[in-house]
């Protein structure tokens, strides 16, 4: 890849090294999108894991809390704002008897573990993980990067579930077969490196590849052509966790790990937090923190966006915020320095797209990853992601 750009980075924004947990959200609030059909009502009692509604797909969404339905609010998500499910948590973390899961992960079949995928819906990047593991890949690639500057998810991933995702991977491999299984690291985070090194002996077929800390390597799209892999299955090892969990316990994903970080909040952390819980919710219980003159990112500093508000739900797509005191960043005219295509790591033109809003052509504009690199080096802070987004959303 010819494209990656290494970010300086401020020394002092570093993140406490425990990671914390909020797992006591007051409401839970699940998205509802088209088509979607409700299995509970009003008022009901669920527990958690239950499926409390289905999607057009067939997909279940599992309840994360314990506890009372309340009924229908309009609440924002990443993607803007959607109807969703609220339930009130009892604190009871009530859950219903299930058939146990396999002693090891090892005494599933390929069919066991597809069912499992379809059962508890498990998705990747908008994709059922059972379409994906469905096809025929010779390679297969976990990404143990972090996308974003200042965030540590997959840090802290990495560093708790270090046997998990290797015992994970191993299994996989010999479940569907790759004949190649590769984990690739920052070689910045030397503790994690010895961890997984430490171990690594017991499983012969996987590769360690370390890369360098340059952005946006951690973008599973970059890091395929960076490795050179054509027909590679590449996911990130926190999709590992969860497929090793559900495969463990038999149970959905109700958690994820969130990052809370910057040069103006305190304390700078990672945090396991219930999925569907509101991010100001998270904040009021565990943060330092005010709207006044800073700059609140959601999902980073390069790829993420300002918002001015932290009422949003914390799903699939929510990685965490950065809070950076306020820098006043002047939009001016183009200064035709070339730099935002010259650096695009899929080679795109985002200068021309944006100036030819409209009437581009597939070739300026097909592919973008939402790396947010154009923006960052932008010298005339000109915004162009976001007008590439446009392009690719109203085609669809
Ligand atoms: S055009 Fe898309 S892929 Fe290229 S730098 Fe901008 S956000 Fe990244
Ligand atoms: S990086 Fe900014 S100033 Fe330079 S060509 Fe692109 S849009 Fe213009």
């Amino acid at each position: 890849m010819r494209n990656t750009i290494s970010i300086k980075k401020d020394e002092n924004i570093k993140l406490n090294n425990n990671l914390k947990a909020y797992l006591n959200p007051k409401y839970a609030f699940f998205k509802m999108e088209k088509g979607t059909k409700l299995k509970v009502k009003d008022g009901s009692y669920v527990y958690k894991n239950d499926i409390i509604m289905v999607n057009s797909d067939g997909y279940t969404v599992h309840s994360s809390i314990s506890g009372i339905v309340l009924g229908i609010k309009d609440v924002d998500y990443e993607n803007g704002k959607k109807t969703s499910l609220v339930i009130e948590n009892d604190f009871k973390e009530n859950v219903r008897i299930r058939k146990s899961a396999k002693k090891t992960i090892y005494d599933y079949k390929r069919e066991d573990v597809l069912n499992l995928f379809e059962d508890f819906s498990l998705s990747y990047d908008g994709i059922k993980l059972v379409n994906l593991f469905n096809e025929e890949y010779e390679t297969l690639v976990v990404n143990g990067l972090d996308k974003e500057i200042y965030f540590g998810n997959m840090y802290f991933t990495l560093r708790e579930n270090t046997s998990s995702i290797l015992e994970a991977i191993d299994f996989l491999s010999i479940a569907f077969g790759y004949k190649k299984c590769v984990l690739a690291l920052s070689n910045g985070n030397s503790k994690i490196i010895s961890a997984f090194m430490d171990i690594i002996g017991t499983y012969p077929n996987i590769e360690l590849r370390l890369l360098q800390d340059e952005y946006p390597i951690g973008f599973n799209k970059c890091l395929q052509e960076y490795l050179g892999y054509t027909n590679a299955l590449v996911i990130e090892a926190n999709k590992i966790v969860d497929i090793y969990n559900v495969l463990k316990k038999n149970q959905p994903i109700t958690e994820k790990i969130i990052t809370v970080s910057g040069n103006a909040v305190e304390p700078r952390s990672c945090i396991n937090v219930k999925i569907g819980t509101l991010l100001s919710e998270v904040f009021i219980n565990n943060f330092d923190f005010s709207f006044k003159n800073v700059d609140v990112y959601l999902n980073g500093l390069v790829h993420g966006k300002l918002i001015d508000t932290l009422q949003y739900v914390i799903d699939e797509k929510v990685d965490g915020i950065l809070i950076m005191k306020k820098e006043e960043k002047i939009e001016s005219e183009c200064l035709n320095c070339g730099l935002c295509q010259r650096k695009c790591p899929v080679e795109l033109n985002p200068k021309y797209v944006r100036d030819h809003l409209g009437k581009v052509r597939h070739e300026y504009k097909d592919g973008c990853i939402g790396c947010g690199l154009c923006d960052y080096i932008c010298p005339a802070n000109r915004k162009l992601m976001q007008y590439m987004k446009e392009v690719q959303d109203n085609e669809k």
